[in-house]
């Protein structure tokens, strides 16, 4: 059982109605589920979307053989999330249009699987060194990619919030998989745009080095806050601790606690 130090949280902000975030997390026999989606579409239909997208995923992942790869887990599981939200959006009319960002985490034995869909990120801190390791699914992002704007130019962009890829818009979904190593003391952080559009990574860095989960994911928080906190913002912390060698994958591989 490797030992993952996790907190979450999140927050409506000082401006937003609603919470259109949400946020879960998943203990299993041999490791940790965590996932941010971040909802989008008029009235409420945005929590509707997230809050379907993490019911989906955890049921999928706890219904999936135990012989399929994990990678195979997540990549199934947010495909029907998809499903779901779509047919919903298109049958239900005050759903008309929802949508969702979707990453999601498994830190399983000394690996770290990661789904993503959107402008949520994935960062960690191995050796104080803070890295990005998901890809935002932005217009702007891609305008940095090609060179047309500056990474400066995209944070503060008009069209900064305009996703290219989320849950629910089409019947597929193009989504990230990214497989890597899991090591002792590295810090992983799960966000929404609330936050990473607020704080700039070196004061992310700073202060979840500097705090145990729960007291970083609330000073994360009040630092968007005072700066305006203008939209919904989550923030998942996950600190591996002690990660063993790799899971024997069993049919009692992955259960999830219902
Ligand atoms: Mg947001």
């Amino acid at each position: 059982m490797p030992t993952v130090d996790f907190a979450q949280l999140t927050d409506i902000g000082c401006v937003r109605e609603g919470n259109e975030d949400a946020i879960g997390y998943w203990p299993h026999e041999d490791g940790l589920l965590f996932a941010v989606a971040d909802g989008l579409g008029g009235h409420n239909a945005g929590e509707v979307a997230s809050a379907l997208a993490l019911e989906i995923l955890a049921r999928e992942m706890d219904r999936a053989p135990g012989t399929w790869s994990i990678d195979k887990r997540l990549r199934r599981a947010i495909q029907e999330a998809n499903i779901a939200i779509h047919q919903k959006s298109i049958t239900v009319p005050e759903l008309r249009r929802m949508g969702t960002t979707i990453t999601a985490s498994a830190v399983v034995g000394r690996e770290l699987v990661t789904a993503h869909v959107g402008d949520c990120r994935l960062y960690r801190v191995r050796n104080g060194q803070l890295t990005q390791l998901t890809k935002d699914h932005t217009w702007v992002s891609e305008q940095v990619e090609y060179g047309i704007l500056s990474a400066e130019e995209a944070r503060t962009h008009p069209r900064r919030h305009m996703l290219t890829r989320s849950l629910g818009q089409h019947l597929i979904v193009g989504i990230d998989l990214l497989r890597t190593d899991a090591q002792n003391g590295d810090l992983l952080v799960q966000c929404s745009d609330g936050i990473h559009s607020l704080l700039p990574e070196a004061e992310i860095a700073q202060i979840i080095q500097g705090y145990p989960p729960q007291a970083a994911c609330e000073a994360l928080v009040q630092r968007a806050r005072d700066r305006g906190g203008d939209d919904n913002m989550s923030i998942q912390i996950a600190a591996v601790i002690d990660a063993p060698p790799p899971a024997t994958r069993s049919s009692s591989w992955w259960r999830f606690g219902r």
